[in-house]
């Protein structure tokens, strides 16, 4: 049998088996977090554990709001924030790029990293209180921002700031507080959780109004009976992929000994962001004539050999 690796953790991870467990186990015990009796009780409780661990992750704060995803955590932090203009890296995810209408764009330099000269002109240069975006990791080439800078720059104009940290999430440690940003989105199928699970983690002082309105979920910050179970596996994905941060010393050597094979073999091969810091994960290469997606295979899925947390 020919085993297949599995190189598209950027796209989703495969949750972890123990994850799969816990969903299914909340599943099947069922009960709303809100209602007052013991099943509802036992729901909050893993709610509220759930929480927790996601605010470990981030090395603690002052508010998780549980979304569906990070998409939507991203449009909650955008639209919610209170501020009439929106500054934003152009290297953003389209769930912050298209979340309000004509977000100012700073630039990138030559490497993908956001040009902090570029934030400062365009924060000097706002009229109306503003909104800063600017990701912790890119999704295409793991280049990582200088976000604790961004948001030193940010406050300083009187903006808030936001950091879209969905690729950073289990696989870089992560402070929420030495950031320094007001919002920070996560998401659970990028880090061994189940799909459609997310979190907007929140600054204590961090304004929200909300997008989803009606029972008042998530203390009135995200209305909808909250997704117990999907919650629960986004936990223990939080607390496991903590816990295992270490193993991305060993994904990052094997990702330099291919893009070294690789160059070796091609060395007309550029790998996009080589010279800065980048998410040990991710390699981004470009070859002079071939499309980005030049390869499309009928996979045998029952031949994938999933590997934990290649690129
Ligand atoms: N932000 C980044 C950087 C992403 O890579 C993605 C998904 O690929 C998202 C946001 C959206 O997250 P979700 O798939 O949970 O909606």
């Amino acid at each position: 049998m020919n085993a297949i690796a599995y190189l598209d953790h950027n796209a989703t991870t495969p949750p972890r088996p123990a994850v799969s467990q816990a969903v299914t186990a909340a599943l099947t015990l069922g009960g709303n977090a809100s209602a007052v009796h013991r099943l509802g009780r036992l729901a909050r409780r893993k709610l509220e554990e759930a929480r927790e661990r996601v605010a470990n992750l981030v090395g603690g704060a002052a508010r998780v709001v549980f979304t569906g995803g990070g998409t939507e955590a991203n449009n909650l932090a955008m639209r919610g924030c209170h501020r009439a203009l929106a500054i934003v890296s152009a290297v953003e995810h389209l769930s912050v790029l298209d979340a309000v209408p004509a977000p100012v764009t700073v630039g990138v330099d030559g490497t993908g990293v956001v040009d902090l000269g570029d934030l400062e002109n365009r924060l000097a240069a706002a009229e109306r209180p503003a909104m800063v975006s600017i990701m912790l990791a890119n999704n295409e080439t793991g280049v990582i921002q200088p976000v604790a800078e961004a948001a030193r720059l940010a406050h300083a104009r009187g903006a808030l700031i936001h950091c879209d940290a969905v690729q950073a999430g289990g696989k870089l440690a992560l402070d929420f507080t030495g950031l320094g940003v007001d919002y920070l989105t996560l998401s659970a199928h990028k880090m061994g959780g189940p799909q459609g699970v997310g979190a907007l983690i929140m600054g204590a002082d961090a304004p929200l109004e909300p997008i989803l309105r009606g029972g008042g979920q998530e203390r009135g910050a995200r209305s909808g009976t909250e997704n117990v179970a999907g919650i629960t596996g986004f936990g223990l994905a939080a607390r496991i992929a903590g816990e295992e941060i270490g193993h991305f010393d060993e994904i990052r050597i094997l990702r330099d000994g291919l893009e070294r094979d690789l160059v070796a073999m091609a060395p007309e091969a550029k790998i996009i962001g080589a010279e800065t810091r980048r998410l040990p994960n991710t390699s981004c290469i470009s070859l002079a004539g071939l499309e980005a997606e030049t390869q499309v295979m009928a996979l045998d899925l029952e031949n994938v050999c999933i590997g934990s947390g290649a690129a």
